[in-house]
């Protein structure tokens, strides 16, 4: 494959090396360890003075293919594959937050990216802002002399508020910070952050990336040798290593991102207009209705407006309990980005036993539904949306 090649043809064949045997995709290199040809050859490999592969937590070629075949996505200089996105998100946070450091993170962040700094990293004297990053102004007023890194996730869930990359990178450099953003929303496919100017990207690879809902896995990528380097260092000593198996599969799923994403976002677009003008609908927030607050910022730094949607019914917490209940096709499940349909109401499942405050600052209303919306027939998922919707009394 050239360097220059298009996007389409770097998912189908990015990373892959000429196989001794001709296979069309790459093996499963299932090995925890390399053996080496003679005690010199050992030795540079230690040193980093030959290519040759050691042990897998330190690098494996399949793994590698996975790494290679993203970065050349994201147009960085190098990719490091993680067990699970909270792998990738915690190797960024430990590459760059020594104690007594602090991170501006965007408020809507995924919980678990806010939970392991306010549980785990403030043990060590890390300190972390949380504030609504699609307000510059906010984040300005966050920043402190020990800040190292600004952490920006967009389109943040559930709320799918945008933040401006490029505005943060200027903001983020200025103060001399590493701009780092979680993509897990888009793919490289609808957004490039590392061309708008962030530093580091990453995913949760488990969503769209796969897209099959059959592998937990994470992706880091940097802009610079230099930063790449320090990640894959720091991933590699502590061990969130994906295994041979996990990039395999990721490696197949990654083939198909981009016919998969344009279904789904066709998809998107249709059910989003017809929910928009459902009687029982109090509101929709999908990135390419014009009715979102910054569907100008989406129209510019994304390619294509995404296929997670979240909507309110008039009907609140009741109404929501019976949608979910009557759903036949969508299934009833958290996670996102594969080729089916999920839906999701955090006020009467995943956040039931929370409070009301703390739902309402993670910007969960009782009335909020989530729809990660798959490939399937549109007719059929508005059909069954319809059914279920119909069966809301009051
Ligand atoms: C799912 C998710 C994560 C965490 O990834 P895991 O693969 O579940 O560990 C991080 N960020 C975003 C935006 C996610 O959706």
């Amino acid at each position: 494959m050239k360097k220059n090649s298009g996007f389409n043809t770097k998912l189908v064949h990015g990373g892959q090396q000429p196989d001794v045997l001709m296979s069309v995709n790459p093996p499963i290199y299932q090995s925890s360890t390399f053996s080496f040809k003679n005690a010199d050859h050992g030795a540079a490999c230690f040193a980093g003075e030959s290519d040759g592969y050691i042990y897998s937590r330190l690098g494996n070629p399949t793994v590698r293919v996975l790494e290679d075949a993203v970065a050349a996505l994201e147009n960085g200089a190098g990719g490091i594959a993680c067990a699970s996105g909270m792998g990738a998100v915690t190797t960024v946070y430990l590459a760059y937050l020594s104690q007594g450091a602090h991170i501006v993170s965007t408020d809507a962040v995924y919980g678990a990216s806010r939970s392991v700094l306010e549980k785990h990293f403030s043990r060590f004297g890390v300190e972390a802002s949380f504030v609504d990053t699609s307000q510059p102004e906010q984040i300005e007023a966050a920043i402190r002399p020990n800040t190292k890194l600004l952490y920006v996730e967009t389109p943040a869930n559930p709320t799918i508020t945008i933040t401006d990359i490029a505005l943060c990178a200027d903001i983020a450099h200025k103060h001399g910070l590493r701009l780092v953003v979680d993509n897990t929303f888009c793919s490289p496919y609808l957004q490039k952050p590392l061309d708008l100017g962030a530093d580091i990207v990453l995913h949760s690879i488990t969503k769209f990336i796969n897209g099959h809902a059959d592998v937990v896995g994470g992706v880091i990528v940097a802009k610079t040798e230099a930063d790449h380097k320090l990640l894959y260092n720091v991933m590699t000593s502590m061990g969130p290593n994906m295994d041979p198996h996990q990039a395999f599969l990721v490696i197949r799923g990654l083939k198909t991102l981009s016919i998969r994403m344009e279904r789904a976002q066709e998809n998107a677009m249709k059910i989003a207009a017809w929910l928009e003008s459902h009687p029982k609908v109090a509101w929709v927030r999908y990135p390419g209705l014009k009715s979102h607050p910054q569907y100008d910022l989406a129209q510019k730094q994304q390619s294509g407006a995404g296929a997670m949607i979240s909507f309110g019914l008039k009907g609140g917490l009741k109404a929501g309990k019976v949608l979910m209940d009557n759903v036949q096709l969508a299934a009833l499940a958290v996670s996102l980005g594969g080729v089916e349909t999920l839906i999701q109401h955090p006020a009467s499942m995943t956040h039931s036993k929370v409070s009301s405050e703390a739902k309402l600052k993670a910007g969960i209303s009782d009335d909020l539904v989530r729809y990660s919306v798959g490939i399937e027939d549109v007719e059929d998922l508005i059909e069954d949306l319809d059914h279920a919707l119909s069966c809301i009394t009051e």
